[in-house]
């Protein structure tokens, strides 16, 4: 829902491009740049997560029946975190970095500015469709650009609300919000952005990479995939157990690094099966069915596809499931094979399967084998093999011995490799992410003879003396002050004598 036509807008324009066109001329009048409209709109938003939590509430409740207490602790507190930090460190991050200096460039200003980009398109996913939509903005926002906001429509309510309520409290010509679905995702997308932030899955990643294309649009892609589980025999497996158990059944396992799979040694398979049990009646009593805590599938057609998985694999654990409610019990499937269904594609439900494999480097290659997963779990208590795998391995992050918290750690940068995605967010690297940074040199009209060595004509003396300030890279940060004037002084002496470099 964008806002309808003004006067000077023509009115065969559709609601997509009004929004792009209106961005642009906001962020062309240049509002955007002082950082104390950048923190007055965070605030703006901090705001509204703030006095429209129920509202918020009220619509997961019936997107995906997220409870009271998740939505704060899955949706919006990660949100006002994020906020609190851009607030405090936006000088810091938009001040000028000094860059390292060389002997070519000693006595020059040589610093990296970061600057706006222009206008940002962010496409949301429907299963934190706050989070995952709410944090880039807070990125583009405390990077000075103006973003045109599209929330997946999957969340039919969510979506609604926020394109109604959002504009109230952000400055709507800055960031405006255009709900729709696929048809308006790509109406947007034959515009020119200076950035696309999209959260999804990898098929329609490729769409909007595309797209972008058509206009050299940098892109990030925060995608999924399948994140794999490694369970080490020698750990407390009831901890890991109640871990993993919590990051494979929130959100009824809509999380795009849920651990997908399990691969553990045969011998502990059914300890975990057991373990697992016992944390999802804690969690979610005897039957969660009933718990408010469990949430729903999405909608039909991903129950449906999520059942499929089912089909060729032996259910250890759950499997109860009615239509009618979107409703699968969490499940744990053992003995499963690599070629079995679940295995094909990323679950994004409630279904663990676990396959046994003989040892750590066994893991390491299967896991290895397949795409680059967006996490990778690991549980043990030999620090070894944890810096092992991690060393073997590759994937967006890596987490051992927790699932699921790496998302909320601010300083660490979160997104995929591979298959799971491309660039990264969170904190400073969401600032960083969505500018540019602009090399910036500053040299003065003075030295000219330093450098004769570079102008023709060009001759085996001059050759040596670029050689010796080029390639002889002094790292002056890191020596003192009269360190530095000594060096000065060399630098003088030196270009006294390039001066007296014949011509020829
Ligand atoms: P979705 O169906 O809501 O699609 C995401 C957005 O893409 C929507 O806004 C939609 O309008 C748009 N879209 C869909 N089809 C399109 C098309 N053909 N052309 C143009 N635009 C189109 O969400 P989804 O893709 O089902 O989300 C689930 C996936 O997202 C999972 O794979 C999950 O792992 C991944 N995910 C990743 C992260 C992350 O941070 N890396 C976070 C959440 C979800």
């Amino acid at each position: 829902m964008t806002q309808p036509a003004s006067e000077n807008e023509p009115s065969g324009m559709s609601q997509e491009q009004r929004a792009v066109e209106r961005a642009r001329k906001a962020f062309c009048t240049g509002r955007t740049k002082p950082l104390q409209y950048r923190i007055d709109q965070l605030k703006n938003l901090q705001r509204f997560i703030v006095e429209r939590q129920k509202e918020i509430a009220d619509a997961l409740k019936k997107d995906l029946n997220k409870s009271e207490f998740g939505t704060p602790l899955y949706e919006t507190m990660g949100l006002e975190g994020e906020i609190s930090l851009a607030v405090s460190k936006l000088a810091e991050w938009a001040a000028p970095r000094p860059a390292t200096k060389n002997l070519l460039t000693v006595s020059d200003e040589v610093y990296i500015q970061p600057e706006p980009l222009g206008v940002v398109l962010i496409i949301g996913a429907w299963n934190y469709p706050w989070a995952v939509t709410l944090q880039p903005l807070i990125g583009a926002i405390a990077a000075g650009n103006a973003a045109v906001i599209k929330p997946s429509e999957v969340c039919v309510h969510t979506s609604k609300v926020m394109g109604a309520l959002l504009p109230l409290y952000i400055d709507k010509e800055v960031y405006p919000v255009v709900t729709g679905g696929v048809q308006e995702t790509q109406e947007l997308l034959q515009h020119r952005f200076d950035y696309i932030f999209y959260t999804g899955n990898c098929t329609v990643g490729k769409v909007i990479m595309e797209a972008a294309a058509k206009h050299l649009t940098p892109v990030t892609l925060e995608l999924g995939g399948k994140s794999p589980c490694y369970i080490d025999k020698n750990c407390d497996i009831t901890i890991a157990c109640r871990r993993i158990a919590w990051g494979k059944y929130t959100n009824c396992g809509q999380t795009c690094i849920a651990p997908d799979y399990i691969l553990c040694d045969p011998s502990i398979q059914d300890r975990i099966i057991e373990e697992i049990k016992k944390s999802v009646k804690e969690f979610y009593t005897e039957d969660p069915k009933t718990c408010s805590d469990y949430g729903r599938i999405i909608n039909k057609r991903h129950f449906k596809r999520v059942m499929t998985l089912l089909e060729d694999s032996t259910i250890a654990m759950g499997g109860q499931n009615d239509e009618s409610e979107c409703y699968i019990a969490p499940t744990v499937l053992k003995d499963v094979k690599p070629g079995a269904k679940v295995m094909q594609e990323e679950i994004f439900g409630p279904v663990l399967p676990i396959l046994c494999i003989g040892n750590v480097d066994e893991a390491i290659d299967f896991i290895n084998q397949r795409e680059k997963p967006l996490a990778l779990y690991i549980f043990s208590s030999d620090n070894k093999l944890i810096k092992h795998m991690i060393t073997e391995t590759s994937s967006g992050g890596v987490l051992a011995n927790d699932c699921l918290v790496h998302f909320s750690v601010s300083s660490l940068p979160f997104g995929g490799v591979g298959n799971s995605g491309m660039g990264s967010y969170h904190g400073k690297f969401s600032f960083d992410q969505l500018s540019h940074l602009r090399g910036c040199l500053i040299k003065q009209l003075k030295m000219e003879g330093m450098n004769k060595m570079r102008y023709p004509p060009h001759t085996a003396k001059k050759l040596s003396w670029a050689r010796f300030f080029i390639l002889n890279q002094v790292e002056l940060s890191k020596l003192g002050r009269w360190a530095l004037f000594a060096l000065l002084a060399v630098v003088v002496a030196v270009i006294l004598q390039v001066r007296a470099i014949p011509a020829a």
